[in-house]
Protein backbone atom coordinates (compact mmCIF):
# COMPACT_ATOMS: atom_id res chain seq x y z
CA UNK A 1 0.00 0.00 0.00
CA UNK A 2 2.51 2.40 0.62
CA UNK A 3 3.93 2.43 -2.63
CA UNK A 4 0.94 3.63 -3.64
CA UNK A 5 0.25 7.20 -4.92
CA UNK A 6 -1.62 9.33 -2.52
CA UNK A 7 -1.07 6.52 0.63
CA UNK A 8 0.86 7.99 3.22
CA UNK A 9 2.07 6.11 6.21
CA UNK A 10 -0.14 8.65 7.93
CA UNK A 11 -2.42 6.06 5.74
CA UNK A 12 -1.34 3.17 7.35
CA UNK A 13 -1.36 4.14 10.98
CA UNK A 14 -5.51 4.80 10.99
CA UNK A 15 -5.84 1.83 9.60
CA UNK A 16 -4.39 0.29 11.65
CA UNK A 17 -5.96 2.34 14.00
CA UNK A 18 -9.50 1.31 12.39
CA UNK A 19 -11.62 -1.77 13.33
CA UNK A 20 -13.84 -3.33 11.09
CA UNK A 21 -16.76 -5.54 11.05
CA UNK A 22 -17.34 -8.05 8.50
CA UNK A 23 -20.53 -9.57 9.14
CA UNK A 24 -20.61 -13.39 7.33
CA UNK A 25 -17.20 -15.38 6.71
CA UNK A 26 -19.06 -16.92 3.86
CA UNK A 27 -18.85 -16.12 0.11
CA UNK A 28 -18.57 -12.61 0.17
CA UNK A 29 -16.80 -12.57 3.28
CA UNK A 30 -13.89 -14.44 2.72
CA UNK A 31 -12.46 -12.64 -0.01
CA UNK A 32 -13.20 -9.60 2.02
CA UNK A 33 -11.33 -10.65 4.81
CA UNK A 34 -8.33 -12.06 2.83
CA UNK A 35 -7.92 -8.22 1.42
CA UNK A 36 -8.75 -6.53 4.67
CA UNK A 37 -6.08 -8.53 6.50
CA UNK A 38 -3.58 -8.29 3.50
CA UNK A 39 -4.01 -4.85 3.77
CA UNK A 40 -3.37 -4.16 7.71
CA UNK A 41 -6.86 -2.49 8.94
CA UNK A 42 -6.02 -2.54 12.37
CA UNK A 43 -8.52 -4.84 13.86
CA UNK A 44 -11.06 -7.31 12.07
CA UNK A 45 -14.28 -8.35 13.99
CA UNK A 46 -15.74 -11.42 12.05
CA UNK A 47 -19.01 -12.25 13.19
CA UNK A 48 -20.48 -15.60 12.22
CA UNK A 49 -23.15 -18.62 13.11
CA UNK A 50 -22.05 -21.26 10.97
CA UNK A 51 -19.77 -24.34 10.77
CA UNK A 52 -17.34 -24.82 8.41
CA UNK A 53 -18.60 -27.59 5.29
CA UNK A 54 -17.00 -29.04 2.57
CA UNK A 55 -19.37 -27.85 0.21
CA UNK A 56 -18.39 -24.33 1.36
CA UNK A 57 -14.76 -24.46 0.29
CA UNK A 58 -15.21 -23.99 -3.07
CA UNK A 59 -16.16 -20.62 -2.54
CA UNK A 60 -15.19 -19.51 1.04
CA UNK A 61 -11.53 -19.25 -0.04
CA UNK A 62 -10.45 -18.31 4.09
CA UNK A 63 -11.09 -21.99 5.00
CA UNK A 64 -9.48 -25.38 4.09
CA UNK A 65 -10.55 -28.93 4.71
CA UNK A 66 -8.60 -28.84 7.93
CA UNK A 67 -11.05 -26.12 9.18
CA UNK A 68 -14.71 -28.84 8.56
CA UNK A 69 -16.71 -28.77 11.62
CA UNK A 70 -15.23 -25.59 13.15
CA UNK A 71 -16.84 -22.28 13.83
CA UNK A 72 -16.45 -19.85 10.49
CA UNK A 73 -15.66 -16.56 12.55
CA UNK A 74 -12.90 -19.12 14.73
CA UNK A 75 -11.43 -20.94 11.63
CA UNK A 76 -11.50 -17.42 9.81
CA UNK A 77 -9.67 -15.40 12.38
CA UNK A 78 -6.65 -18.77 12.96
CA UNK A 79 -6.20 -18.80 9.37
CA UNK A 80 -5.99 -15.05 8.65
CA UNK A 81 -3.82 -14.64 11.78
CA UNK A 82 -1.36 -16.73 10.09
CA UNK A 83 -1.53 -14.20 7.12
CA UNK A 84 -1.19 -11.36 8.98
CA UNK A 85 0.17 -11.77 12.72
CA UNK A 86 -0.81 -7.94 13.44
CA UNK A 87 -3.70 -7.67 12.68
CA UNK A 88 -6.38 -8.43 15.62
CA UNK A 89 -8.90 -10.84 15.09
CA UNK A 90 -12.16 -10.72 17.04
CA UNK A 91 -13.89 -13.75 16.21
CA UNK A 92 -17.66 -13.54 17.24
CA UNK A 93 -20.26 -16.89 16.26
CA UNK A 94 -23.87 -15.22 16.41
CA UNK A 95 -26.02 -15.06 14.41
CA UNK A 96 -27.12 -11.75 14.36
CA UNK A 97 -30.59 -10.05 14.95
CA UNK A 98 -32.65 -6.88 16.46
CA UNK A 99 -31.24 -7.99 19.82
CA UNK A 100 -27.99 -8.44 19.49
CA UNK A 101 -27.33 -5.99 16.61
CA UNK A 102 -25.84 -3.11 19.09
CA UNK A 103 -23.74 -5.04 21.41
CA UNK A 104 -22.01 -6.66 18.08
CA UNK A 105 -21.21 -3.67 16.28
CA UNK A 106 -20.32 -1.48 19.54
CA UNK A 107 -16.60 0.01 18.82
CA UNK A 108 -16.68 -0.48 15.14
CA UNK A 109 -15.75 2.04 12.49
CA UNK A 110 -17.26 0.17 9.21
CA UNK A 111 -19.73 -2.51 9.08
CA UNK A 112 -18.62 -4.81 5.94
CA UNK A 113 -21.78 -6.64 4.54
CA UNK A 114 -21.33 -10.68 3.66
CA UNK A 115 -24.76 -11.80 5.16
CA UNK A 116 -27.35 -13.48 2.98
CA UNK A 117 -30.58 -12.57 4.56
CA UNK A 118 -32.85 -9.70 4.84
CA UNK A 119 -33.68 -9.81 7.73
CA UNK A 120 -30.45 -10.10 9.31
CA UNK A 121 -29.09 -6.82 7.56
CA UNK A 122 -32.59 -5.18 8.59
CA UNK A 123 -31.08 -5.61 12.36
CA UNK A 124 -27.45 -4.37 10.85
CA UNK A 125 -29.58 -1.44 9.26
CA UNK A 126 -30.76 -0.26 12.65
CA UNK A 127 -27.98 -1.05 14.55
CA UNK A 128 -25.44 0.87 11.80
CA UNK A 129 -28.22 3.89 12.79
CA UNK A 130 -28.55 4.09 16.25
CA UNK A 131 -24.60 3.56 16.60
CA UNK A 132 -23.64 6.00 13.76
CA UNK A 133 -21.43 3.23 11.90
CA UNK A 134 -21.63 3.89 8.14
CA UNK A 135 -22.59 0.33 6.44
CA UNK A 136 -21.52 -0.99 3.37
CA UNK A 137 -23.89 -2.93 1.85
CA UNK A 138 -23.67 -6.06 -0.75
CA UNK A 139 -25.92 -8.74 -1.73
CA UNK A 140 -24.66 -11.43 -4.40
CA UNK A 141 -26.75 -14.25 -6.17
CA UNK A 142 -25.65 -16.26 -9.39
CA UNK A 143 -23.66 -13.72 -11.19
CA UNK A 144 -25.45 -10.44 -10.11
CA UNK A 145 -24.68 -8.37 -7.16
CA UNK A 146 -25.75 -5.07 -5.81
CA UNK A 147 -23.44 -2.65 -3.61
CA UNK A 148 -24.10 0.69 -1.96
CA UNK A 149 -22.75 2.69 0.91
CA UNK A 150 -25.05 4.05 3.68
CA UNK A 151 -23.60 7.08 6.23
CA UNK A 152 -26.19 7.41 8.76
CA UNK A 153 -27.33 11.05 8.22
CA UNK A 154 -25.99 11.63 4.81
CA UNK A 155 -27.11 8.52 2.72
CA UNK A 156 -30.62 6.95 3.23
CA UNK A 157 -30.60 3.63 4.32
CA UNK A 158 -31.22 -0.02 3.50
CA UNK A 159 -34.63 0.25 4.21
CA UNK A 160 -35.08 3.80 1.93
CA UNK A 161 -33.55 1.44 -0.98
CA UNK A 162 -35.00 -2.21 -0.28
CA UNK A 163 -38.51 -1.24 1.08
CA UNK A 164 -40.19 -4.43 2.59
CA UNK A 165 -38.28 -6.94 0.25
CA UNK A 166 -38.10 -10.26 2.23
CA UNK A 167 -36.17 -13.19 2.16
CA UNK A 168 -37.16 -15.70 -0.72
CA UNK A 169 -37.39 -19.29 1.32
CA UNK A 170 -36.79 -21.06 -2.05
CA UNK A 171 -33.15 -18.58 -2.62
CA UNK A 172 -31.26 -20.12 0.57
CA UNK A 173 -27.38 -21.54 0.42
CA UNK A 174 -27.06 -24.45 -2.04
CA UNK A 175 -30.44 -24.18 -3.76
CA UNK A 176 -29.35 -20.54 -5.93
CA UNK A 177 -25.60 -20.40 -6.69
CA UNK A 178 -23.27 -17.99 -6.31
CA UNK A 179 -20.33 -17.30 -9.71
CA UNK A 180 -17.13 -17.22 -7.11
CA UNK A 181 -15.70 -14.60 -9.57
CA UNK A 182 -18.77 -12.10 -9.07
CA UNK A 183 -17.94 -12.68 -5.20
CA UNK A 184 -14.47 -11.69 -5.63
CA UNK A 185 -15.57 -8.52 -7.78
CA UNK A 186 -18.05 -7.35 -4.84
CA UNK A 187 -15.97 -7.86 -2.29
CA UNK A 188 -13.16 -5.78 -3.74
CA UNK A 189 -16.03 -2.99 -4.14
CA UNK A 190 -16.34 -3.41 -0.47
CA UNK A 191 -12.92 -3.16 0.66
CA UNK A 192 -12.01 -0.31 -1.59
CA UNK A 193 -15.48 1.62 0.16
CA UNK A 194 -13.99 0.48 3.50
CA UNK A 195 -10.42 2.14 2.75
CA UNK A 196 -12.01 4.97 1.55
CA UNK A 197 -14.79 5.57 4.74
CA UNK A 198 -11.91 4.65 7.14
CA UNK A 199 -9.08 7.41 5.16
CA UNK A 200 -12.18 9.86 5.12
CA UNK A 201 -11.98 10.41 1.21
CA UNK A 202 -15.27 10.04 0.74
CA UNK A 203 -16.99 6.58 -0.31
CA UNK A 204 -17.81 6.16 -4.25
CA UNK A 205 -21.02 4.49 -3.02
CA UNK A 206 -22.73 7.16 -1.27
CA UNK A 207 -26.25 7.68 -2.36
CA UNK A 208 -25.12 5.13 -5.14
CA UNK A 209 -26.10 2.12 -6.11
CA UNK A 210 -23.48 0.18 -8.16
CA UNK A 211 -24.49 -3.37 -9.72
CA UNK A 212 -22.02 -6.09 -11.35
CA UNK A 213 -23.49 -8.31 -13.91
CA UNK A 214 -20.59 -11.05 -14.40
CA UNK A 215 -22.68 -13.03 -17.03
CA UNK A 216 -21.69 -10.28 -19.76
CA UNK A 217 -19.31 -8.51 -17.69
CA UNK A 218 -21.18 -5.35 -16.85
CA UNK A 219 -21.08 -2.35 -14.39
CA UNK A 220 -23.49 0.15 -13.93
CA UNK A 221 -24.37 3.17 -11.61
CA UNK A 222 -27.73 4.47 -10.61
CA UNK A 223 -28.54 7.60 -7.93
CA UNK A 224 -30.22 6.55 -5.25
CA UNK A 225 -31.73 9.28 -2.19
CA UNK A 226 -33.07 8.87 0.96
CA UNK A 227 -36.91 7.48 0.82
CA UNK A 228 -38.97 10.56 2.23
CA UNK A 229 -41.09 7.87 4.06
CA UNK A 230 -38.66 5.85 5.31
CA UNK A 231 -39.71 5.21 8.98
CA UNK A 232 -36.44 3.65 9.72
CA UNK A 233 -34.18 6.28 9.10
CA UNK A 234 -36.27 9.22 9.29
CA UNK A 235 -36.76 8.85 13.02
CA UNK A 236 -34.46 9.28 15.80
CA UNK A 237 -33.60 5.91 16.39
CA UNK A 238 -34.94 4.22 19.59
CA UNK A 239 -32.80 2.34 22.08
CA UNK A 240 -33.00 -1.43 20.46
CA UNK A 241 -35.57 -3.48 22.82
CA UNK A 242 -33.93 -5.86 24.74
CA UNK A 243 -35.93 -8.77 25.79
CA UNK A 244 -32.62 -10.48 27.70
CA UNK A 245 -34.45 -13.66 28.22
CA UNK A 246 -35.30 -14.80 24.48
CA UNK A 247 -33.21 -17.32 22.75
CA UNK A 248 -32.83 -17.00 19.50
CA UNK A 249 -33.01 -20.30 17.46
CA UNK A 250 -32.06 -20.60 13.62
CA UNK A 251 -31.82 -23.80 11.38
CA UNK A 252 -28.68 -23.67 8.99
CA UNK A 253 -27.63 -24.23 6.17
CA UNK A 254 -25.19 -27.38 7.71
CA UNK A 255 -28.50 -28.83 9.40
CA UNK A 256 -27.95 -27.73 12.55
CA UNK A 257 -29.15 -25.37 14.68
CA UNK A 258 -27.98 -22.23 15.95
CA UNK A 259 -28.97 -20.69 19.59
CA UNK A 260 -27.85 -17.60 20.39
CA UNK A 261 -28.94 -16.23 24.25
CA UNK A 262 -30.65 -12.47 24.02
CA UNK A 263 -27.80 -10.72 24.66
CA UNK A 264 -23.25 -11.80 24.54
CA UNK A 265 -22.41 -13.71 26.89
CA UNK A 266 -18.99 -14.14 28.44
CA UNK A 267 -18.99 -17.88 29.27
CA UNK A 268 -15.82 -19.51 30.85
CA UNK A 269 -15.16 -22.38 28.61
CA UNK A 270 -13.31 -24.36 31.32
CA UNK A 271 -16.18 -24.34 33.80
CA UNK A 272 -18.64 -25.36 31.67
CA UNK A 273 -16.07 -28.02 30.22
CA UNK A 274 -15.41 -28.94 33.83
CA UNK A 275 -18.70 -28.96 34.21
CA UNK A 276 -20.00 -31.74 31.43
CA UNK A 277 -17.12 -33.63 31.54
CA UNK A 278 -18.82 -36.38 33.62
CA UNK A 279 -21.46 -36.60 31.65
CA UNK A 280 -19.97 -36.62 28.22
CA UNK A 281 -17.09 -36.60 26.07
CA UNK A 282 -15.94 -32.62 25.83
CA UNK A 283 -13.15 -31.80 23.67
CA UNK A 284 -10.97 -28.68 24.71
CA UNK A 285 -9.71 -25.96 21.16
CA UNK A 286 -8.53 -22.77 21.22
CA UNK A 287 -11.75 -20.69 22.04
CA UNK A 288 -14.16 -23.06 22.14
CA UNK A 289 -15.53 -26.39 22.87
CA UNK A 290 -17.48 -29.30 21.72
CA UNK A 291 -19.33 -31.55 23.49
CA UNK A 292 -20.09 -35.16 22.13
CA UNK A 293 -23.19 -36.68 22.75
CA UNK A 294 -23.57 -40.24 22.55
CA UNK A 295 -22.56 -41.07 18.70
CA UNK A 296 -25.22 -38.42 16.92
CA UNK A 297 -24.82 -35.09 18.74
CA UNK A 298 -22.37 -32.43 18.39
CA UNK A 299 -22.59 -29.44 20.12
CA UNK A 300 -19.89 -26.54 19.44
CA UNK A 301 -20.09 -23.84 22.70
CA UNK A 302 -18.82 -20.41 21.94
CA UNK A 303 -17.47 -18.09 24.76
CA UNK A 304 -20.23 -16.03 23.77
CA UNK A 305 -22.56 -18.35 24.71
CA UNK A 306 -24.23 -19.28 21.74
CA UNK A 307 -24.22 -22.68 20.12
CA UNK A 308 -24.27 -25.13 16.94
CA UNK A 309 -26.44 -27.91 17.90
CA UNK A 310 -25.77 -30.87 15.18
CA UNK A 311 -27.56 -33.84 15.34
CA UNK A 312 -30.85 -33.24 16.97
CA UNK A 313 -33.98 -33.29 14.47
CA UNK A 314 -36.04 -30.26 16.71
CA UNK A 315 -35.56 -26.89 17.50
CA UNK A 316 -36.98 -27.70 21.22
CA UNK A 317 -34.00 -30.99 20.91
CA UNK A 318 -31.20 -28.20 21.03
CA UNK A 319 -33.00 -25.34 23.00
CA UNK A 320 -33.06 -28.10 25.57
CA UNK A 321 -29.84 -28.46 25.14
CA UNK A 322 -28.64 -25.07 25.56
CA UNK A 323 -30.12 -24.58 28.86
CA UNK A 324 -28.27 -27.77 29.98
CA UNK A 325 -24.60 -26.85 28.77
CA UNK A 326 -25.36 -22.84 29.36
CA UNK A 327 -27.62 -23.06 31.99
CA UNK A 328 -29.71 -20.07 33.30
CA UNK A 329 -28.29 -17.54 30.52
CA UNK A 330 -27.37 -14.45 33.52
ZN1 LIG B 1 -34.20 4.90 5.40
Amino acid sequence: MLALRDFSEDDMETLMNTTVAILGAGGLGSPALRLLTAIGFGRIRIVDRDIVELSNIQRQTVFNTQDIGKPKAEAAADNLELMNPEVQFDPICVSIDDENAVDVLKQVDIIVDGLDSFKARRAVNKASLTLKIPYVFAGAVEYYANLTTFIPGKTGCLQCVMGDAQDNPENTCANVGVSPTLLSFAASVEVNEALKLALNRGPDLANRLMTIDTSNLSFDFFDIGKAADCLVCSQPQMKQEKKENELSVTRLCSQSYNISPGKILKLDLEAVANNLEASYDVERRKRFLIVNIGHEIRVTVMPAGNLIVKGVNSAEAATKLFHEIVGDED
